[in-house]
Parts: structure tokens; C-alpha cells; sequence
């Protein structure tokens, strides 16, 4: 790790309590009950805005090969792997109204990925696309998950707008009964789940919130109808409105330049300022990307995936300030690879830390000419503690005479919300428009969320087993007494940065497994003696995260300020080497988890 102007130790000393009291200025005792997920009196919040009345269909109770829960990219590429494994009734099930996943949903002004295209689009190979930005706007992106589904047809046999409400494993005919709220129940003889982490859009419990009577939504169901425009911008029905944003994460930092350039006024109500580092996005072509030779997509995102795991690597083909800033990762990603002795490590990571802060903190004095919102926007914490963003556009905007920056540290956040506007320090802020770019609750997709209820053999609820003993699969992906169930996922898996990488690493796993079930006429489940192995490895080797958390100011990654308890979540040597193990394991020992079938009554 380098550190560009290493800090004394007594300016060490120095941000070492400013970063404790700036958290303890925001920890709230409510911690993550503060928010309220977009269910129930906020469904309108949730509800689809792209498509509009969904047509009726009859409830199918046929068979498929492979059902797939959830059209992200997780889901895609679990169904393009299998068809390259030849299976041929692939059911992808969704929610949305079309493949694309958090692409689908996310449509606001401004929105791109700020991973690199060239490593975060997948099977840029297999489609022969080459994305023309270094970062691409997320319509590109959608329309590339698109793009793959229909290469890999999967359009036929997928069900969009249905949701599954159970799966049902059902010993005699040894398939799953896949239950959906359109009264399907079709039968599957392999179920992937793809349900993805940050779907469910949630809302501050913000006293008054639902007595705003001005137009509101969340930044994942925007609404082009009162805004006009597209994400490009051009949002004219603003241009006479007083705007409010709440949220000054990776999505508010790309939408506020966007309503700037457009609306009346924006308020951006700030609550922890994000890091902000430099975007640098540009045209490419093929030849700066290498683009010249059959793999040259996969070479890429090995390269970058080495990087941000912590492994050595000749070069930096991405040079980015992701991959520039791999090393401050550590303690974010659940898996990195960690060089040297602990003590060693652990110094050179809070120099280097401090180091880069104050690099970032020196930005925003650079670009905001008024010294107080200058201040404002300054982060006070360690790298990791928030999920760093990029922008070269968001500390301009407020230059701006249209922008104003309303800090809500002292108060926790909004106050209150009246008929006509924000409360904030007793100030009343009149609006038209309340924009939420409050993120989504973490983990309340799928089965972890207990509102997919899997039944296992006899009838055991996977959720209610792994609530008395913790989880237990093999690799993350499968578990004893839940045959023919494959879940992609970060659960005693890996992850990191470059999460698409992460999917297709585990759809290209899931296609081996069914691949190798179906040579062998045999069904997928791990012994228990292989789950206790897996966790005992993981065990092992886990890293200790849990005092750098506790430091950290309050967010998503430390339960609000709660915590974040070490345990056996992840492969402790880092993502790239858990792909290698992964194909080596596949190469050997693939065979131990295969199960005969029982032979079927006539
Ligand atoms: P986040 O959860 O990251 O941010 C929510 C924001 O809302 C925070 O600034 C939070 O403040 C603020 N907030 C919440 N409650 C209040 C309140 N009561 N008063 C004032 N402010 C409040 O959500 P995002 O949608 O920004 O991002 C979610 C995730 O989506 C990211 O972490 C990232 O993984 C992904 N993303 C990725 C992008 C990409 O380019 N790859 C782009 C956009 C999103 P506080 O910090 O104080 O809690």
C-alpha cells in the first residue's frame, strides 16, 4: 500500500477522534428501524412504473428443467450457463416487467455504473459487444442484459411481472413445485435463486413523510411523467419547481448535478456526506480496451478482479479509482486477500487511509467556492466505512445560485415532513417535488428475507433450519436436505467491487452442477460433513472486520452504527482465489455432491 503524504502520527491522533465524534454526532438509537421498507401504506412507493396494466395470464402448472427466481443479472446469466450446458426449458421468473434486474429499476437522470463497462458488462465475449464509455449510462447497461437474454433465448419461457412465493420440494417426483402470486404452480427439476441485495427501495421513517402533498417518489421508480426528460436529462418539468432530495449516497451524487442543471431550486438534504472521488468517464474504443482478440473481455476482468481482491498483478488494465484505491478495500469487501503481518498491514492501511482522505477532503475545498458548504460536504471517516462514489459533477453543482446544501447531522436527518416541505433545525423548507434517494434494504430479497418461504425435504424451512444453527451450505451455493437448490448469493461465497464478475462466476458453477447432475442421472445435495467442512474452513481464516465497523460512521455496512460481527460469512483469501479453488474443486470433486436418485414408482 502507498501512502502519497504519510501523516504524522499526531494528525493520526488528531482524525482518529474527529472521525469518532463525527460518528457519534450520527449514531441514532433507532438504528436500521429507522427506515421503513416500501410495503404495505408505501406500496406506492414500489410500484412498477414501466410497465402498465399487466395482462392477465392463465396459471401454469407445467415442467421445466431449470427455474430461475429473479431476471437480474444474477438470473441471466444462470440462464445463458445453462444453455451453454445444453438445458433447454430455462423458466427465469421476475418481478419487473423485463430482464435487467436493479437495471430495470433504476432509470434516474444521471444514472451510470461507476464500475468500468468493460468489466462490469458480462459475456462481452460471447455477445461481441464492445461498450463505447468507460462507464456506460445505465439504459446501455439494461439494454445489454437485454441483449444477453435474447442471444441465449430466454425470452420464451420466462414469466415477468410474477413474483414466486414458495418453493416446495417435492420427494416423489423429486422436482420443485414453484408457487408465484399469479397462481402459478409449475413444476422444476432445478431451482436457482437470483434474488439480488439491494432491491427493496426503502423510506426514512421520518415523522410526517406521508403528509407531504407535493409529488414524491424514489429515486428507483422515477417519475419521467412529472419531471419530463430521460435519464440523458432534460427534466423541463421542473424548471418552475422547488426540488427536495434526501440521500447523498452513489445515487444521489449522480441525480443531484442532473436536477441542478434543470429545476427551479434543489435542497439536498444531507445527512453523511459520501467520499467523491474522480470519474474521469470517456469515449473508448476497441483498441484502448485491447478488444482485439477472442477473450479479451475475460483477460480484462480477471485483471481487475486480481486488483480489487488484493492479489499481485503485473499490471493495471482498468487504472481507475477503484482499482487505485484496491488496498482501502479491505475491510469492506467480505473477501480480500490481505499481504504481510497484521500489525504491519494494519498501519500502513491507516496512513495510506488518512492519506487519501485527506486527498479527497482537499477536492472539495478545490471545486465548492463557499467555504461553509465546502465544509459541509468534507467526509469525515475511514475510506470503507461508506461505499466510496465518483463524480466530476457533483461538487460543481454547487456553484450553482439554483443549489443548496441543508445539513441534517445535527438533527439525524429530516426532522419532519409537513404538507408543503422539510423540516430541518426548524426551518421549514417549502417544495413541490420530494425526491428519496434513501437506497433499499439490504438483504430483505429472496430467501434470506423470510418472505420466500423454501420447504425442503420433510417438509424443513430453510430459513427456520439456519435460524437456530446459522447458515450452512456447501460454497455458498447448496445444502443438505434442499436437493436441486442452487443460490447464488454473497452467503459463505465471496464478493466484490465488480459483482456481475462475482454472478457469472456463480451461474457458470450452478450450469456445472446441474450439467454434472444430469450426466449422471443424479440429484445436487451436499453431505452435512461437506457443509461442516465449508464452515469450518471459513471459520478458519475469517478476517476481523468487527472493530474497524464499530468505528465507523453509521450505514447500511455496519447495521446503521450497530455493528458488523465477524463470523464465517465469506472465503477469507479473496474472490479471484475463490474462483480458482471453485474450478479446481469442479475439475476433481464435483462428483461428491451428487446423490443418486431415487429410482421412480411406476
Ligand atoms: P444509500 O443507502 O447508499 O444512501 C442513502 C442516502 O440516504 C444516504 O446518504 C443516507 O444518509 C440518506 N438518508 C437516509 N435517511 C435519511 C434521513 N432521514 N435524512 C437525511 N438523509 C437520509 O443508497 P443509494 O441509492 O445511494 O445507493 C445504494 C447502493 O446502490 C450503493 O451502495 C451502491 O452499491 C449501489 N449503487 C451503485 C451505483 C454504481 O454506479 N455502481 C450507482 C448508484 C447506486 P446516511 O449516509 O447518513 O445514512
Amino acid at each position: 500500500m502507498t501512502t502519497p503524504q504519510a501523516p504524522t502520527s499526531d494528525e493520526l491522533a488528531a482524525l482518529r477522534e474527529r472521525y469518532h465524534l463525527e460518528r457519534e454526532r450520527r449514531v441514532r438509537p433507532d438504528g436500521a428501524g429507522q427506515y421503513r421498507p416500501t410495503e404495505a401504506e408505501f406500496g406506492y412507493y414500489a410500484a412498477d412504473p414501466y410497465v402498465g396494466d399487466v395482462a392477465g395470464r392463465e396459471p401454469l402448472h407445467d415442467t421445466v428443467d431449470v427455474a430461475v427466481v429473479g431476471g437480474g443479472f444474477g438470473g441471466i446469466l444462470a440462464g445463458a450457463r445453462m444453455r451453454q450446458q445444453g438445458l433447454e426449458r430455462v423458466r427465469i421468473v421476475e418481478i419487473g416487467g423485463d430482464f435487467g434486474g436493479t437495471w430495470y429499476w433504476n432509470r434516474y437522470p444521471g444514472i451510470h455504473c461507476d464500475v468500468e463497462s468493460h468489466v462490469y458488462l458480462p459475456l462481452l465475449d460471447e455477445t461481441g459487444y464492445v461498450p463505447e464509455w468507460k462507464y456506460a449510462p445505465g439504459e446501455e447497461i439494461r439494454r445489454h442484459a437485454v441483449r444477453i437474454a435474447q442471444k441465449f433465448d430466454l425470452y420464451p419461457d420466462a414469466l415477468f411481472s410474477t413474483g414466486v412465493t414458495s418453493l416446495t420440494w417435492d420427494d416423489p417426483s423429486e422436482k420443485w413445485i414453484v408457487a408465484t402470486d399469479r397462481g402459478d404452480a409449475f413444476r422444476a427439476t432445478y431451482v436457482v435463486t437470483a434474488t439480488g441485495t439491494l432491491s427493496q427501495p426503502k423510506l426514512p421513517g421520518i415523522p410526517g413523510i406521508e403528509d407531504f402533498k407535493g409529488h414524491t417518489f424514489h429515486t428507483s421508480r422515477w417519475d419521467y411523467g412529472y419531471t419530463g426528460g430521460t435519464a440523458d436529462g432534460g427534466l423541463t418539468g421542473l424548471s418552475e419547481k422547488r426540488v427536495g432530495v434526501v440521500g447523498t449516497g452513489a445515487t444521489g451524487i449522480q441525480v443531484i448535478p442532473m436536477l441542478a442543471e434543470d429545476a427551479g431550486h434543489v435542497y439536498v438534504f444531507q445527512r453523511t456526506p459520501s467520499t467523491v472521488d474522480v470519474r474521469a468517464n470517456r469515449r473508448t474504443t476497441a483498441e484502448d480496451v485491447g478488444a482485439d482478440h477472442d477473450g479479451w473481455a475475460r483477460e480484462r476482468r480477471d485483471n481487475y478482479l486480481r486488483i480489487v481482491s488484493g492479489e499481485p498483478a503485473e499490471e493495471d488494465l482498468v487504472a481507475d479509482r477503484w482499482t487505485m484505491s484496491a488496498g482501502l478495500l479491505e475491510k469492506l469487501l467480505p473477501s480480500f486477500r490481505r499481504q504481510g503481518d497484521r500489525e504491519t498491514f494494519e498501519a500502513a492501511y491507516e496512513a495510506a487511509d488518512a492519506a487519501k482522505m485527506n486527498e479527497l477532503r482537499t477536492r472539495v475545498e478545490q471545486t465548492v467556492a463557499d467555504p461553509d458548504t465546502a465544509e459541509r460536504l468534507k467526509p469525515w471517516y475511514r475510506y470503507a466505512c461508506k461505499r466510496p462514489t465518483f463524480s466530476d459533477k457533483y461538487y460543481p453543482a454547487f456553484n450553482r445560485a439554483n443549489v443548496t446544501l441543508v445539513d441534517t447531522a445535527d438533527t439525524h436527518g429530516i426532522e419532519r415532513v409537513t404538507e408543503h416541505g422539510v423540516v430541518v433545525g426548524g426551518t421549514t423548507y417549502e417544495l413541490d417535488c420530494l425526491v428519496f434517494a434513501t437506497g433499499f434494504s439490504v438483504g430483505t430479497s429472496g430467501i434470506l428475507s423470510g418472505k420466500l418461504p423454501v420447504h425442503g425435504r420433510e417438509g424443513t424451512q430453510l430459513l427456520h433450519a439456519w435460524a437456530r444453527q446459522g447458515p450452512r451450505t456447501l460454497h455458498g451455493f447448496t445444502s443438505n436436505g434442499f436437493p436441486n437448490l442452487i443460490q447464488m448469493g454473497s452467503v459463505q461465497n465471496a464478493s466484490s467491487v465488480n459483482y456481475t464478475h462475482i454472478l457469472d462466476e456463480q451461474a457458470v458453477h450452478a450450469a456445472a452442477l446441474v450439467a454434472g447432475a444430469e450426466a449422471e442421472g443424479a440429484l445436487v445435495e451436499p453431505s452435512r460433513e461437506a457443509e461442516d467442512d465449508w464452515i469450518t474452513l471459513l471459520s478458519k481464516d475469517a478476517p476481523d472486520h468487527e472493530w474497524f465497523h464499530a468505528e465507523c460512521t453509521p450505514g447500511y455496512y455496519n447495521g446503521e452504527g450497530r455493528g458488523r460481527p465477524n463470523g464465517p460469512r465469506a472465503y477469507p483469501y479473496g474472490a479471484f482465489a475463490f474462483h480458482e479453488f471453485l474450478k479446481r474443486w469442479r475439475e476433481e470433486s464435483l462428483g461428491e455432491i451428487l446423490r443418486a436418485r431415487t429410482p421412480q414408482q411406476p
